[in-house]
């Protein structure tokens, strides 16, 4: 399939100040977009000024959430050339999440070309300053217009890009999280592993009461026996637990993230005891109450590596380690860091060129 392409006429003045850019808020000229039609497939790919999209109010997406979709990140190194971070991986797990919504699939290949390309035409806003990126998101609607629930037959995939602040502009910093026991994420058999729309409004009145307690971040429990810790709202978890690194199974309940099989990769390379198995809040707790509990981070695209510095549950709070940032938290985030800059060789195959820049 050739992507066909139409620049705009009216660029947009690019912010200004890459220290006040924050997440979200900023788009860039131009978007990628192709339609799919049942029988047909995808058709005309292309790359065109950035714009609203039209959807007729029936438009299954809007009533039934058959929705999916991702997030990484393009980076401008020090030599100016601009590179992704795994793209391949994150086009491989748009067609799992497709496979769970009964969405169709997209060519793994054919897609980082989409995403390579769009980022080349706007590599002027990728931005410069340490810990700022162009952050890529990707997204497939559900696009029938009529009502009724079942696999819609026409659908929309489309890439639009976000320069991006460094999330922590003064260094890295420990959040407070809490353990979440009272509203669940995923259940067994459920949509936990796809990064789909319905995942995340499900999440929002947790998030919204642990934020007025003071709490950045949700830890949810499994949604079978409220026991076992799995993730917040937007980071896989790891805990190091005396010299043993312990993360959630991916057991279908939790969304693999790329950044969590990278720590986990440079971790075993390290010779670093890596359990992926089941933990419960009570070992958590214990652990933290009797200073086994050395560290625990987050990880994920947006912040990379997030330091958590105390765990409240059931209205009780553990401190973490010594509540500062762990050494093996700030090494793991320096590597990665490293390697999506080109401070670090990239051994293993993870960076894609886009341009010189
Ligand atoms: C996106 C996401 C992650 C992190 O995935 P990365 O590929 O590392 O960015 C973890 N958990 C949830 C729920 C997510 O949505």
């Amino acid at each position: 399939m050739e992507i066909s392409v139409r620049l705009t006429e009216t660029p947009k003045r690019k912010p200004a100040d890459e220290s006040t850019l924050g997440f979200g808020k900023h788009f860039t000229d131009h978007m990628f977009i192709m339609e799919y039609e049942s029988g047909k497939g995808w058709l005309n790919p292309r790359i065109e000024p950035y714009h609203r999209l039209a959807l007729d109010p029936a438009s299954s997406v809007l009533h039934y959430a058959q929705e999916i979709f991702e997030g990484l990140k393009a980076y401008r190194r020090q030599d100016e050339s601009i590179v992704m971070f795994r793209p391949q991986d994150n086009c491989k797990r748009l067609n799992a999440s497709a496979e769970r919504m009964c969405m169709p699939q997209v060519d793994v290949e054919f897609n980082v070309e989409a995403m390579r390309r769009l980022v080349e035409i706007e590599k002027d806003w990728v931005p410069r300053l340490d810990g700022t990126s162009l952050y890529l998101r990707p997204t497939m609607i559900a696009n029938d217009e009529a009502l009724g629930v079942h696999a819609a037959s026409n659908y929309i995939y489309y890439i639009i890009c976000s320069p991006s602040g460094a999330y922590y502009p003064t260094g890295l910093a420990p959040i407070k999280i809490k353990v979440e026991d009272r509203y669940v994420r995923a259940v067994r058999g459920g949509t936990g592993f796809a990064k789909t729309g319905g995942n995340y409004a499900s999440s929002i009145r947790a998030g919204a009461d642990a934020s007025a307690e003071g709490f950045a971040q949700v830890l949810w429990l499994d949604g079978q026996e409220m026991k076992y810790v799995q993730e917040v709202g937007a980071m896989n978890m790891m805990f190091l637990l005396d010299d043993a690194l312990v993360t959630a199974p991916l057991d279908g309940s939790i969304l693999p993230g790329i950044t969590r099989d990278s720590i986990l990769t440079l971790a075993r390379e390290e010779g670093l005891d890596v359990q992926e198995r089941r933990l419960a809040v009570d070992e958590l707790m214990e652990a933290a109450a009797n200073g086994r509990l050395k560290e625990a981070f987050g990880t994920g695209t947006a912040a990379v590596v997030s330091p958590v510095g105390q765990l409240s549950y059931r209205g009780e709070m553990l401190t973490v380690g010594d509540g500062g940032i762990g050494a093996l938290t700030q090494r793991f985030y320096d590597e990665l860091t490293g390697i999506q800059r080109g401070r670090l060789p990239d051994a293993h195959g993870w960076i894609t060129p886009v341009c010189r820049g």
